[in-house]
C-alpha cells in the first residue's frame, strides 16, 4: 500500500466535500472502485453488460445519462494498463446545472488500498468507502484520577474530547489521634473505595461502548493512579487496554491534555505528535538569533526559490483554490480564486451567466494553492506538511500567517 501524504489527504477531504453535494436528477451517477488485483478487461466487460442493461431504463434521459457515463468510464479504462497499488476510484455522472446538465468526471487517488470492487449507480455518488479511508483512525481512552476528582476523555485523531468529570467528596485525612481517628480513617477509606469504584465503573462503561478503542491511558499525580490500576477498579476488558500509566499534575481537563502531551512517546506515529513536533521545532528556530526559520508568503517564496526550505508548514486555514467556472449553455469560461469551493459552487448555482443570462454556471475543475507549493517543494526535494487547525500548535502557526518553514540554511 502506498501511504498518502498529509497534503494528499487534505486535498481529498476538500474534494469529497464538493462531491458530497452532487446530486443527479435520476439514478444516473456512477461510482466505481477497482482493487489492484482486478483485471481491467473484467471491469470493461462488466461495463459493457451494464451498458446493454441500461437500455431497459424507462426514462430516456436517465438511460442516456447512464450510458454516456459508462462510455466515459470505458474510454478512461482503455488508457489504464495496470491498476495502481491502491486501486482506481472514479465518479462519473450528469449533474444538473440550471437549465442544462453537465457530465462530470472525477478520478480519485485512493489514500488506502481499495479492497472491494464496487459498481454503484444512484442519484448520488457512493463515497462511503473513500470516507472510511479518511476517517480518523483509532480512538484512545483517557482517564486521570486522584482522590479528589477524576476526568474521563478521548483522543480522537487529533481532537481531545472530555466525556465525564467526577468529584469524589472523600474527606481529607487529618491527625486527631486516638480511637476516633482510626474510626474516621476507616470511614474515609470506605468513601474512597466507593469513589474509586464509581470512577472505575463509569470509565469502563464509557470505554467499552467506544468502537475502535485502541487503548487507554491512565494518569494522575502521585501513587493514586497505580493504586487504582492495581486494585482492579476497571473492568478487565478495559484493564487489558491500558497502554501506559503516566504522571500528570492535574486531574481535570488540563490533566487530560497533560496526559496526551506526556504520552508523546507512545503517540510518536500519530499525526498529531508529528505536527506538534514540527511546529515546535519551527517555534524554537524563530526565537533563536539567526534561527533556521522563515514565515510569511514573500519570505517563504524567496526561501523556496533559493532551495533553502527543509520543511514547509502550511496551515489548512491559509489554503485557497483556483476554480474554473463554466456555463453549460454557452462557451463562457473564467477562473477565480476562492476560499471555499463548496460554498462558491452553491453561490453560483443561483446566479445568471454574464454572457448568455442562463442559470447554468458550475465549477469544472479546481486546484488548491497547495498544489503550487507542493510543486515548488518537490522541485527542491523538501517536505511539506499540512497542519490542522484543531491543535494549539496549529493555532500558533496561524499567528505566523499560516505559512512557515524550517530551513536548511539561512538565505
Ligand atoms: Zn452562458
Amino acid at each position: 500500500m502506498t501511504k498518502a501524504s498529509s497534503v494528499e489527504i487534505h486535498k481529498l477531504k476538500k474534494e469529497l466535500e464538493v462531491l458530497e453535494q452532487k446530486k443527479g436528477k435520476g439514478t444516473e451517477l456512477v461510482s466505481l472502485y477497482i482493487p489492484h488485483k482486478k483485471k481491467i478487461y473484467d471491469v470493461t466487460s462488466q461495463m459493457k453488460d451494464e451498458y446493454s442493461q441500461a437500455s431497459n431504463i424507462k426514462s430516456a434521459r436517465t438511460r442516456k445519462n447512464v450510458q454516456s457515463a459508462l462510455e466515459i468510464i470505458m474510454q478512461r479504462l482503455r488508457t489504464v494498463k495496470d491498476v495502481p497499488e491502491n486501486g482506481i476510484v472514479m465518479f462519473v455522472g450528469t449533474i444538473p446545472r440550471g437549465v442544462k446538465d453537465k457530465m462530470e468526471v472525477y478520478m480519485i487517488n485512493p489514500p488506502e488500498e481499495v479492497t472491494t470492487y464496487v459498481y454503484h449507480c444512484d442519484s448520488q455518488f457512493y463515497l462511503d468507502t473513500i470516507k472510511d479511508m479518511l476517517s480518523e483512525k483509532g480512538t484512545y481512552g483517557l482517564l486521570v484520577v486522584d482522590r479528589s476528582e477524576a476526568t474521563i476523555g478521548f483522543l480522537k485523531g487529533k481532537r481531545i474530547e472530555i466525556a465525564k468529570h467526577i468529584n469524589s467528596n472523600v474527606p481529607r485525612k487529618h491527625g486527631r489521634g486516638g480511637q476516633s481517628q482510626r474510626r474516621f480513617e476507616r470511614l474515609i477509606e470506605i468513601a474512597a473505595h466507593e469513589y474509586f469504584k464509581k470512577v472505575g465503573e463509569k470509565a469502563s462503561n464509557i470505554f467499552m461502548n467506544t468502537p475502535d478503542l485502541r487503548g487507554v491511558l491512565l494518569g494522575g499525580p502521585g501513587p493514586t493512579k497505580e493504586f487504582f490500576n492495581n486494585e482492579g477498579y476497571l473492568h478487565h476488558e478495559v484493564q487489558k487496554k491500558i497502554l501506559d500509566v503516566i504522571d500528570t499534575s492535574y486531574t481535570d481537563e488540563f490533566g487530560i491534555t497533560e496526559l496526551v502531551d506526556n504520552a508523546e512517546e507512545l503517540f510518536k506515529d500519530l499525526d498529531v505528535t508529528k505536527e506538534k513536533g514540527l511546529v515546535n521545532r519551527f517555534l524554537k528556530e524563530v526565537v533563536k538569533d539567526k534561527g533556521l526559520a522563515a514565515y510569511g508568503e514573500s519570505e517563504i517564496r524567496q526561501c523556496l526559490a533559493k532551495g533553502a526550505v527543509d520543511t514547509l508548514l502550511v496551515s489548512e486555514d491559509v489554503e485557497s483554490f483556483r476554480v474554473v467556472m463554466t456555463c453549460s449553455s454557452c462557451d463562457y469560461r473564467t477562473d477565480k480564486t476562492v476560499k471555499n469551493v463548496k460554498e462558491y459552487e452553491n453561490k453560483i448555482s443561483t446566479e445568471k451567466c454574464p454572457k448568455c443570462g442562463e442559470m447554468s454556471l458550475g465549477i469544472d475543475e479546481f486546484k488548491s494553492t497547495l498544489d503550487e507549493l507542493t510543486n515548488m517543494v518537490d522541485s527542491i526535494g523538501a517536505k511539506i506538511e499540512v497542519i490542522s487547525n484543531e491543535t494549539e500548535e496549529g493555532q500558533q502557526l496561524n499567528a505566523f500567517g499560516g505559512l512557515a518553514a524550517i530551513l536548511r540554511f539561512r538565505s
